[in-house]
């Protein structure tokens, strides 16, 4: 079989399913990944949501014996939209970062190779392959890389040269020994640049390319916990991600590709009001924001989210909703939040509020957040 033809079809077939990008890779281990990967345990910077060992992240032949290549995939996604609603006093909106803008693509881009591979099927007998997306053991930028579909940024993104880093990543393992590309040459990379890790606002850029997660805010608005004092006054408005590290690459200067329908924004759902997401119901939050990535981790970490952006912009008429989760809500990260909010906010209807609720709150952590609202009140 002659296989760097049967590449070329592929990469014809791709582009008329949709597929922006598409690369071959070998399944050598991923060795330099391997010691990054080492140091980043080491030092504490995972975020946790990490699949499977070391070795499984960087050795394909582990995942899938008989592997002998891998099939990178890249779609670009937009970085605009239209008529974006503003965010206005009495009426304010939070935002989702630019990767969950549109349908999950999770579901896109798994779709995508599941049509390669009965493309693949339909060819060769005996075919064999194992899709991922992001939540796979394997890196999708590591694969990217090696792939030759873009060079990985100091901000830790595979960035394309024809579509910037606005592109979702997906790959597949195959048992089939498609001749590999060449990396992107090391003269298209970022240079001697450093603003991604300039305008970071926690520092979680830790040298070119190493990324603190426990840092990162994309990570951090993510978490189902109370978020910690120091980022509080640095997530803004941001429900869910946090792509400044790509706003302000030069790479990305005027790059916002429309190619897929799928990842078209809702500007309501992409920049949603902020208090109607507070007392949302559970069927209302799936049927409304479930298709989207950023949904994944439910709706406590949004509220949590949007509370906190309330209290950004001291949205003094947020107050009474405040009030009402403080004292009702059953969650207590929702309750202790809402009470922080309420002091940050500082109006004296609201401390006087946290002052009364706190005489019935059992809940240590939250009793600690009440402290922490009272604490705002001028002395
Ligand atoms: Fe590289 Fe500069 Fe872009 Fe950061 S902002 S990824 S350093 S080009």
């Amino acid at each position: 079989m002659a296989y760097e033809t049967l590449k070329q079809e592929i990469i014809e077939y791709s582009k008329q399913i949709g597929i922006d990008k598409i690369g071959f890779a070998s399944v050598d281990e991923f060795s330099e990944l391997k010691s990054r990967l080492k140091l980043q345990q080491e030092s504490g910077f995972q975020s946790g949501f990490e699949k499977g060992t070391i070795e499984e992240r960087t050795q394909p032949v582990r995942l899938m014996p008989e592997a002998q290549s891998i099939i990178a995939i890249a779609l670009a996604y937009p970085s605009r939209m239209k008529n974006p609603p503003k965010s206005v006093k009495g009426d304010r909106r939070g935002v989702f970062a630019r990767a969950s803008w549109g349908k999950d693509y999770h579901h896109v881009l798994r779709d995508k190779l599941e049509k390669l591979g009965k493309f693949l099927e339909a060819k060769l007998d005996g075919f064999e392959y194992k899709p991922m997306v992001d939540t796979g053991e394997l890196s999708d930028r590591a694969v990217a890389e090696r792939a030759g579909i873009g060079f990985s940024g100091k901000n830790c993104a595979i960035i394309t040269p024809e579509f910037g880093s606005y592109v979702y990543l997906g790959e597949m393992i195959t048992n089939v020994p498609f001749p590999p590309d060449q990396p992107i040459s090391e003269e298209e990379g970022c240079g001697e640049c450093t603003k991604c890790i300039d305008s970071c606002p926690t520092g979680a850029l830790v040298e070119g390319g190493r990324l603190n997660s426990q840092k990162c805010l994309a990570f951090l608005t993510q978490t189902k916990g109370f978020l910690p004092d120091e980022y509080r006054g640095k997530i803004g408005n941001h429900l869910y991600g946090f792509d400044t590290c790509q706003v302000v690459c030069p790479k990305n200067k005027n790059v916002d590709f429309h190619n897929h329908p799928e990842f078209e924004p809702d500007p309501e759902l992409v920049k949603p009001r902020l208090m109607p997401l507070l007392t949302i119901s559970n069927k209302e939050f799936k049927a409304k924001f479930g298709y989207m990535a950023g949904s994944w981790r439910g709706k406590k970490p949004l509220q949590r989210n949007a509370i906190l952006a309330l209290a950004h912009y001291k949205e003094e008429s947020a107050v009474d909703q405040l009030i009402e989760l403080m004292e009702k809500d059953p969650r207590p990260v929702i309750r202790g939040t809402a009470a922080w909010a309420i002091g940050k906010i500082g109006t004296k209807e609201g401390f006087a509020a946290i002052e009364r609720v706190r005489q019935k709150e059992k809940d240590e952590d939250v009793l600690k957040e009440m402290e922490k609202g009272l604490q705002f009140q001028p002395v």
